[in-house]
């Protein structure tokens, strides 16, 4: 038998959250949205909400209680995350998805050792932000998913073994999330360039602090605005044998049992479908066009019915991915999630662009939310991966 209802533990983690996202984060984003000012830097607004959420336990969720997590499951996760991503699809992405997703990881790749030096900060409860990088400046990421064994596709960060050391050097794209502000980095390098990169990429855990390591300018996207990504610049950086996470070259292996990244993506974009929607909704009871509520015309009443079914769809699909990555981590990293991202980025696009139709010409107005809604949507569709070459993973396991 199917259960979606709720325990009264999650009801209220739920509550939590959403109450967290209103007093908190929806203040913070309109300072940031409201500026003009280029030289804006986000992390100096939202540290504080970071702080906060980090208290609440929201970057410890999915930790087990001897950490001091909350010892919570993926469906948790993307309750939380649906409520954050309704007022901030970055926030909830960039500094919570992302440090609770990486905390996780930790205890799955990491020796025991590892896990309690890593993860020591979280039983006294102090912030602290992660970042991972993959992607590269001259490197198509979807090469991360290329079949072909050839060792010249791919990254070419190297990590060259010193003793008991690795010395890293290369440089991680612009578009790198927390880059520059983080406290430490999972940064993934090649330890052999004549293996195919599925073989030969691991996973090394950098503190911010550690010589060589170095940071590009914050990039400006069209949207995410309170979030930070910028470049990384590894120069002879040294890292320890004891902070390579897992074996040498099963970087790739052990990224596939992490979905709970994408999976709490495509929450954050079911708080996004849901936020636009019910923005459209508002407008529509109170626009008042031939004498009569815009909503009592049929085109429109037709649209946010859509709007709504959508949602529906896309939070249904998000919680069976969290599902199956609370009981099977491999059918939910080759299929659900990537299913999840792609059809929750999908349907946060859509009903973006149908609130701004909805909203006639006051929604390409920068008063209206609509225009952040269309630009925080539309970078769903490369973050974390395409939906092209998502889509293509997953054809190979069909
Ligand atoms: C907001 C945001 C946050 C990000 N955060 C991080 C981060 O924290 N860490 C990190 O490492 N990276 C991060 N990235 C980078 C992100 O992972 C990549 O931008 C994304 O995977 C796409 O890679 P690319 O830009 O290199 O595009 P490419 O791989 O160059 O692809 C370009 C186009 O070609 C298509 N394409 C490529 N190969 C194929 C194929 N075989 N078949 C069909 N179509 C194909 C793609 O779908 C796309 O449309 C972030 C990106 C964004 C937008």
């Amino acid at each position: 038998m199917i259960d979606f209802s709720l325990t009264l533990e999650q009801r209220m983690l739920q509550s939590k959250a959403l109450e967290f996202a209103q007093t908190e984060i929806k203040p913070i984003v309109q300072i940031i949205e409201e500026s003009d000012n280029p030289e804006i830097e986000p992390w100096d607004f939202c540290q504080s909400v970071f702080r906060k959420g980090t208290e609440l336990g929201f970057t410890s969720l999915l930790l087990p209680k001897e950490y001091g997590g909350l010892g919570g499951k993926c469906v948790d996760l993307v309750l939380v995350l649906e409520e954050l991503g309704a007022v901030d699809v970055s926030i909830a992405s960039s500094y919570f998805n992302l440090t609770a997703a990486m905390s996780l990881f930790v205890t799955r790749a990491g020796t025991s050792e590892q896990q309690k030096r890593i993860l020591s900060h979280v039983r006294s409860g102090e912030p602290h932000l992660y970042s991972a990088a993959e992607s590269e400046p001259n490197v198509a990421t979807s090469d991360l998913f290329c079949p072909i064994p050839d060792p010249n596709i791919g990254l070419k960060t190297f990590a060259q073994r010193d003793g008991d050391a690795y010395i890293l050097n290369g440089k991680k794209s612009s578009l790198v999330t927390n880059a520059g502000i983080a406290d430490a980095y999972f940064i993934i390098a090649r330890t052999a360039l004549d293996k195919p990169l599925g073989e030969s990429m691991s996973i090394f855990y950098i503190p911010a602090n550690t010589p060589g390591l170095k940071f590009g300018n914050r990039t400006e996207m069209i949207g995410w605005k309170p979030s930070h990504h910028a470049e990384i610049h590894l120069d002879n950086v040294r890292v320890p044998t004891e902070n390579l996470l897992g074996k040498e070259g099963e970087g790739a292996k052990l990224l596939m049992l992490l979905p709970e990244v994408a999976i709490g993506l495509a929450a954050c974009y079911v708080g996004l479908a849901r936020a636009a929607y019910e923005y459209a909704l508002d407008y529509a009871k109170k626009r008042v066009s031939w004498g009569r509520p815009i909503i009592q015309h049929q085109s429109v009443a037709l649209k946010l019915a859509d709007m709504m079914i959508n949602t529906q769809a896309a939070r249904l699909t998000v919680w069976e991915a969290a599902n199956t990555a609370d009981t099977n981590l491999q059918l939910a990293g080759m299929v659900k999630a990537p299913a999840a991202k792609t059809f929750a980025v999908d349907v946060a696009i859509k009903n973006a662009q149908t609130a701004l139709e909805i909203l006639g010409g006051y929604g390409v107005t920068k008063q209206a939310q609509t225009g952040k809604f269309l630009a925080d949507a539309s970078i769903g569709y490369s973050c974390d991966f395409t939906r092209e070459v998502l889509r293509l993973g997953l054809v190979n396991c069909l």
